[in-house]
């Protein structure tokens, strides 16, 4: 699936890096401008946001690091856990659409990864075992995707991104289409999950309001192609909780990302 030459690995650094763009540009067949140049660094357990306007390139940064297409300049550096980790099994994705196979079990499609990998039946039961309490669907393994809510199906395909252990969790405005509550509990759950276990995490989204609340840094992209339109550190204290969203300083970051992005949908047809 990864285009050759797409990642460099990169040593992690004093600085413990888990990814390192540099200069990094995308520009399509077509001619499409979509990225950069972008030049970020991600520190190994950080959670960061990649907050900006639809079509600015946001999708296209996460392939970029995820292997799955090379920059048309710059570089993508990715630190793996040994030199023998492929980048495929070290980066999980979760994209936008929960993308499950209708036809099988809940098991089967968080196996899928492991197949792909040849892992041991029985090591990859203990795996898709534990993937599925991670992500609270220890009792729908048996389920079909077109029995689940749809909270329940991305549940599921975050335990599919889990199941081989990735140290990079990244995440496509997995929330995206999901109502507010059920949304807030899966907010919630996520960052339970990267306190436990320290994945880092990168990010998707063009909410302000979910950014801030989950992020412990935002980077804000101009529109395309995107580039780095602001940085903000969100210094809230940890765990966070409930009482942060209805919090003066949860407020006060929210307005100040927002202002960070208002540039970026200037000249915009009016939505
Ligand atoms: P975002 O995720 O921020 O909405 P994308 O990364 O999906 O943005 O897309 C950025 C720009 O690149 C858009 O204008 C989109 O139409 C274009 N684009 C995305 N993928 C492709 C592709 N495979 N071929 C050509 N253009 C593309
Ligand atoms: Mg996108």
């Amino acid at each position: 699936m990864a285009e050759p030459g797409a990642l460099s690995e990169i040593d992690a650094g004093p600085a413990g890096l888990a990814v390192r763009l540099r200069g990094v540009t995308k520009v399509y067949d077509n001619g499409v401008a979509a990225l950069g140049p972008l030049d970020l660094d991600v520190r190994k357990g950080e959670f960061i946001s990649l907050l900006g306007p639809s079509g600015c390139g946001k999708s296209t940064a996460l392939r970029l690091i995820a292997g799955l297409n090379a920059p048309s300049s710059g570089e993508v550096g990715v630190a793996h856990r040994s030199r023998e980790a492929q980048a495929a099994h070290s980066i999980g994705f979760v994209f936008q659409e929960p993308t499950l196979m209708p036809w099988t079990s809940v098991r089967e499609n968080v196996r899928l990864p492991l197949r792909i990998a040849h892992a041991s039946p029985a090591e990859a039961d203990a795996r898709v075992a534990e993937a599925l309490a991670q992500v609270g669907l220890a009792d729908f393994a048996d389920a079909y995707p077109r029995e689940l809510s749809g909270g329940m199906k991305m549940r599921a395909s975050l335990a599919r991104a889990l199941v081989t252990d990735p140290d990079i969790l990244l995440m496509d405005e997995p929330f995206a289409a999901l109502d507010e509550i059920t949304r807030f509990r899966l907010n919630n759950d996520l960052l339970a999950l990267w306190r436990n276990l320290r994945k880092t995490v990168i990010f998707v989204t063009h909410s302000v309001f979910e950014s801030v609340y989950l992020s412990q840094r935002i980077v804000v992209m101009t529109a395309r192609p995107g580039r780095i339109a602001a940085e903000i550190r969100i210094d809230a204290p940890e765990p966070r909780t409930e009482d942060f969203r209805t919090s003066p300083a949860y407020a006060g970051y929210c307005r100040e990302v927002s202002n960070a992005l208002a540039p970026s949908y200037a000249g915009q047809a009016v939505s």
